[in-house]
């Protein structure tokens, strides 16, 4: 059996050469890694769940017109997607304060924004993602004015849907990062929604109890990682069986494992 051939390994995937040109594996790690890799650990079945995740958020976001990388689940841990050329930018979208919006302006975490916030962040490991503006994204070509129209067009658009999404479990999406990518018809280029949508890069609120089902608990040792991006995945209907032990429903498992039990002999 030939060997895959591995193009990048990230904090928490690693991407391998597709079966077909202009395609990628996304593998999901169970690494988690906090404040630009100075913390890093693991969040045992992260990988599985993120992955079953981010396929059901991408395509439902395919699903309103949102053109996205996803083309489809290969297995638990695996998703083949569109090969797109990474815009250097990660798009932070906030509804409330937290994190790091709260520590620079000194807003209590949890206090609503009066409008939608999107704010842009250089990918940079060195510079530890410093935030820019929009200046310095057309200043340095890191994406095209139209681009930029494109991004948070969408980014609005990705909003809206998740928190109406969300808010239908009882989950309060209180911001994300989104990460963009283009892709070439000859001369032409054109962005689409890549990466992933999980727990890993949302912050998501128990809208009664206010706790958090996501990788604060990590960054911030609370504990219960493991529980509460299952339970992310129990209230969107992923996991098996309302209350089960917590197992990842493989619905192409399931469905080929139907075509190959034989059917009763009618009598
Ligand atoms: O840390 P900060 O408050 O800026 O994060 C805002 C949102 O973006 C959070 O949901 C966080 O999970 C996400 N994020 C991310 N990757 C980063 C930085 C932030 O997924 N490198």
């Amino acid at each position: 059996m030939s060997r895959r051939r591995q193009i990048y390994e990230g904090k928490a995937k690693i991407l391998y050469e597709g079966p077909e040109p202009g395609t990628i594996i996304q593998y999901f790690k169970d690494d988690a890694t906090a404040f630009n890799a100075q913390k890093k650990g693991t969040i045992n079945g992260k990988g599985v769940i993120n992955n079953r995740i981010s396929e059901h958020v991408f395509l439902r976001l395919s699903h309103i017109g949102i053109p996205t990388h996803f083309i489809r689940r290969l297995n638990m841990r695996e998703q083949l997607v569109r090969q797109v050329e990474i815009i250097p930018l990660e798009v932070v979208v906030r509804n409330v304060a937290a994190g790091s919006l709260s520590k620079r302006l000194g807003l209590e975490e949890g206090e609503p924004l009066p409008h939608t916030l999107i704010e842009y962040y250089l990918k940079s490991d060195e510079l530890q993602d410093p935030m820019v503006a929009e200046e310095h994204i057309a200043c340095f070509g890191w994406a095209t004015h139209e681009e930029m129209q494109d991004i948070s067009s969408m980014a609005i658009r990705v909003n809206d849907f998740l928190c109406g999404m969300f808010a239908a479990i009882d989950i309060r999406l209180v911001d994300f990062k989104l990460e963009f990518g283009r892709i070439w018809d000859q001369d032409y280029s054109r962005v689409i929604l890549a990466d992933e949508i999980s727990p890993d890069n949302c912050r998501l609120w128990d809208m009664n109890s206010g706790e958090k089902l996501d990788k604060d608990r990590f960054r911030r040792d609370l504990g219960g990682e493991e529980e509460a991006y299952q339970e992310v995945a129990r209230r969107l209907g992923l996991l098996q069986g309302e209350d089960g032990p917590g197992e990842v429903f493989d619905l192409s498992a399931h469905r080929s494992k139907l075509r190959t039990t034989p059917a009763k002999p009618k009598k």
